[in-house]
């Protein structure tokens, strides 16, 4: 699923290619159904006006301009956002395209059930209506030490509350605590300050790599947890091996010698 490097990758795609192109048409695309789309009125909305900003928010990218209306794309467990060229095939399972002036399209690509594209008119009152925490890349570390020092649950679980902060999710949070050394299921507000501010630090490390990668997995270090997410594996920090469990309700990867 999508987290915030994902996220934040898909949004500098949109912001390299859809910016100031004025919008000719926004369809729907086949079996959309199951899928929450923005409706007739709304996607008209859109016609003859540009996308002159992009945004992100946690899991949420924006695109809009500063008098409205905006976009906002959640990506749910399997979407992508496809910008193309016309003639070019439309992706298969495309369930919104978007014609720009020119040959330009953007296709909302998303094969399973999850993820939505909703009109809206302001970015910042639609995270407040979401509840979502502040940004993992830009929570201040004070403010990270603070709201997840106090959350009375698996550490694991306390990082995964979008309403406390808004980004990680199965992934990313498995693979902080694994470069932290710290179990899934330790308490949250049974670590120190010191331990939690390195936490902080490693997370906002590890979220500007992929970024930088573009999320391409491969070209990530070969001694981080997601280049060996299976039970079994030799841990590339320590002689352990990766074992798994249910933490929250997810399962959570962890390394059994050296995450304590
Ligand atoms: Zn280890």
């Amino acid at each position: 699923m999508p987290e915030l490097p994902e996220n934040e990758a898909q949004r500098l795609t949109l912001e390299r290619e859809c910016l100031n192109r004025t919008i000719e048409a926004v369809e729907l695309g086949d079996n959309v159904s199951y899928i929450e789309l923005p409706g007739g009125n709304e996607r008209a909305r859109l016609i003859g006006r540009q996308f002159t900003e992009t945004r992100r928010h946690g899991k949420n990218i924006f695109a809009g301009s500063k008098t409205g209306p905006w976009m906002t794309v959640h990506l749910g467990m399997t979407g992508k956002l496809i910008p193309f060229d016309a003639p070019d095939e439309t992706p298969d399972h495309t369930k919104l395209l978007i014609a720009f002036e020119g040959n330009r399209r953007l296709a909302f690509r998303c094969p399973r059930k999850l993820g939505h594209i909703r009109i809206i008119d302001d970015p910042d009152e639609y995270i407040g209506d979401q509840k979502l925490g502040p940004d993992a890349l830009e929570i201040e570390k004070s403010d990270f030490v603070e709201i997840i020092g106090t959350t009375r649950s698996a550490v694991k679980a306390a990082l995964l509350k979008q309403d406390k902060m808004a980004g990680i999710g199965n992934i990313w949070s498995d693979e902080m605590l694994f470069q932290c050394g710290i179990r899934p299921e330790t308490r949250a507000d049974k670590l120190d300050e010191k331990t939690l501010g390195a936490s902080h630090e490693t997370m906002q490390r590890i979220l500007r790599t992929v970024i930088d990668t573009k999320a391409d997995y491969k070209a990530l270090p070969n001694n981080w947890l997601i280049r060996h997410r299976k039970k079994g594996e030799e841990c590339r920090r320590c002689e352990g091996r990766i074992d798994h469990a249910k933490v929250g309700g997810r399962t959570a990867y962890f390394c059994n010698q050296h995450q304590k």
